[in-house]
């Protein structure tokens, strides 16, 4: 009786749920990791998550402390929107050129912007460009930033991909990946989501949260 009453009610309630109810339900092949970096941006942010809602998909964006300052509701707007921030510096610098204390100061200050208009901490860091020393690492490090997280998937929005471009790319994900596009005002970015979502949904991945490793590494799990 317990085993057929436990059945039953697995069923009902999974029963009536419709794959576009849970698109992400199951994830048998594993996470990979939607980043988005360089916002918030008028221009692109509502429809990102937009489109990354609709697809029951939540992504890590990567911010300007500036760009948050400058467009605050949008930035609150993505946490709504059950996104994940985090820290990509105040003004884009190229860190590892920039020295001391300035380059500190462009981590802390994102902090400290970040802090004030969610109330969250980021806990997760990107250089811009990607450049990185131990220097900047250990910097992260003091201002509470516990990964520092590159990406091996690039789809080239920056660099004027197309939308097929950047499905293409995103279709080289594996569990793990993490895959690098912007919130920059690319409408390719944004008109890519629904294919990047359905593809990902065929192969049996699922949009993952990306927390902290050892050694500050970057491990993608379920949301
Ligand atoms: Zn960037």
């Amino acid at each position: 009786m317990l085993l057929v009453a436990g059945a039953a009610t697995a069923a009902s309630a999974d029963g009536p749920q419709t794959r576009g109810d849970r698109p992400f339900a199951s994830c048998p092949n594993g996470y990979v990791g939607l980043t988005y970096d360089d916002g918030p941006n008028p221009s692109s942010t509502y429809a990102l998550l937009n489109a990354l809602q609709a697809g029951g998909a939540r992504a890590t964006f990567f911010i300007w402390g500036q760009h948050a300052q400058q467009y605050p509701d949008l930035l609150r707007a993505e946490v709504s929107a059950g996104m994940w921030i985090g820290n990509h510096t105040w003004s884009h610098p190229h860190l590892t050129q920039i020295g001391e204390p300035n380059a500190y100061n462009e981590i802390a200050q994102t902090q400290n912007v970040i802090q004030q208009i969610t109330g969250q901490t980021p806990t997760l860091f990107r250089p811009p460009y990607g450049e990185t020393s131990a220097q900047v690492r250990s910097d992260a490090q003091r201002l509470g930033l516990t990964a520092e997280v590159l990406w091996n998937v690039d789809s080239q929005d920056w660099n004027g991909a197309s939308t097929a471009q950047i499905v293409q790319a995103a279709s080289r994900m594996q569990n793990g990946s993490i895959i690098l596009m912007h919130d920059g005002g690319y409408q390719t970015t944004v008109a890519a989501v629904p294919q990047i979502l359905s593809g990902l949904a065929s192969r049996g991945l699922c949009p993952g949260r990306i927390v902290s490793g050892a050694n500050m590494q970057p491990v993608v799990t379920a949301p």
